[in-house]
């Protein structure tokens, strides 16, 4: 079978061409003697992919210099419980702000460890909105804010820059953070408005088991919870995040992936890229008279993740299946919601998207 058009919301597509050198490079590393997976992440072949990820991710988002990258093991989930181990006192108040499932996990990582506020939920209205600013109720001492920058699963996507998008709030004194791993250099951003982002790689930034941590260097002075040296946002920067073996393979597809978004042009084009493929997609759900639906509002739909459902779910399983046949797969939504899911990250050329629209076309006129 050839490579199919993969939907899948991460593990997710990678580039082709990132794949053909991660394949040439799998036996032996330049003249390393050995494969990238063989070698010391403290020799020099390491330690020059290493530098160049953190380069080229910086050059990509436009990362200011007071502003610390950290490459960690791990995913997103793992960070959510790092954050307040490392920027909240014991028992300090934390503000959450929830558009949906990925809000609810942080949630559930952070409370052990701190006085959990939530300041603001879409969850009764089924997580298809964000709440106005104007009905957050933010903590005055809160030690931070978190939100989901996109709600991977349900399809809820701050948009700042979008006309009747949601904005960032305005978090004062207090830091944002924020968990970018879905939409992660799809557009730019201004990484001066957070006090962290943070995201797994295997959703935009490359494959599963490393995640990046963007955060502003003068946090890091500020008093945590007791915690082990490994956990250590600043132990880990002081080290380059190389506390303990880094996962050295996942970082150098990553870095890969950086330089493929740089040559193509870097996250301006992905923007219009994006911005293209969502349209086209949110229209076919649109037009289709309810065969297909999307029930978010319009003004925070997701560009990455777009869910949506058959009017008749016993249609699913037809759906995936010829879905299959056209080479059309990891289209099955996520158990939380149901339906179906196409996600539609940087890695994704608009020929998909529009192999995708013209078969919903197809399987609506077959099955309408
Ligand atoms: C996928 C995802 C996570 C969880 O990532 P893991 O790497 O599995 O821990 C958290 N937040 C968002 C927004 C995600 O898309």
């Amino acid at each position: 079978m050839s490579r199919a058009y993969n939907f899948s919301p991460g593990p997710s597509t990678l580039p082709e061409s990132v794949l053909h050198q991660v394949r040439d490079t799998l036996l032996e590393y330049g003249n390393a003697g050995a494969s990238i997976v063989e070698i010391s992440h403290r020799g020099p072949e390491f330690l020059d992919i290493a530098a160049r990820a953190e380069a080229d991710l910086r050059a990509l988002l436009s990362i200011p210099d007071d502003y610390a990258v950290l490459f960690l093991p791990g995913g997103a989930t793992t960070q959510q419980a790092l954050l307040p181990l490392n920027f909240a006192a014991p028992g300090q108040r934390a503000d959450y702000v929830l558009t949906g499932h990925w809000g609810q996990v942080a949630t559930k990582q952070a409370r052990p460890y701190v006085d959990l506020n939530i300041a603001a939920s879409s969850e009764a209205g089924g997580y298809r909105s964000i709440p106005p600013a104007s009905e957050w109720r933010l903590s005055a001492d809160a030690a931070y804010v978190h939100v989901t920058a996109s709600e991977t699963i349900h399809g809820v996507e701050f948009r700042p820059a979008a006309p009747g998008g949601h904005p960032f709030p305005d978090t004062g004194d207090v830091p944002l953070f924020a968990d970018f791993s879905s939409s992660i250099a799809s557009e730019p951003i201004d990484v001066s408005r957070f006090g962290a982002i943070y995201a797994g790689a295997q959703k935009n930034l490359g494959p599963v088991g490393i995640g990046v941590v963007i955060v502003r260097r003068e946090l890091l002075e500020r008093a945590g919870q007791p915690r082990a040296d490994i956990f250590d946002y600043r132990l880990q920067l002081a080290a380059e995040s190389m506390l303990n073996t880094p996962p050295t393979w996942n970082w150098y597809v990553a870095g890969l992936t950086f330089r493929w978004m740089l040559d193509e042009g870097g996250v301006e084009v992905f923007a219009r890229r994006n911005e293209a493929k969502a349209k086209a997609l949110y229209a076919a759900v649109d037009a289709s008279g309810g065969f297909y639906r999307n029930d978010v509002d319009p003004a925070v739909r997701s560009r990455m993740n777009v869910p949506f459902l058959l009017s008749d779910p016993a249609l699913d399983d037809a759906f995936l299946a010829r879905a299959h046949d056209a080479g059309l797969i990891g289209l099955k939504g996520h158990r939380v919601v149901g339906g179906m899911r196409a996600s539609i990250y940087n890695a994704m050329p608009l020929q998909g998207v529009e192999a995708l629209v013209a078969f919903m076309h197809d399987f609506q006129r077959r099955h309408g």
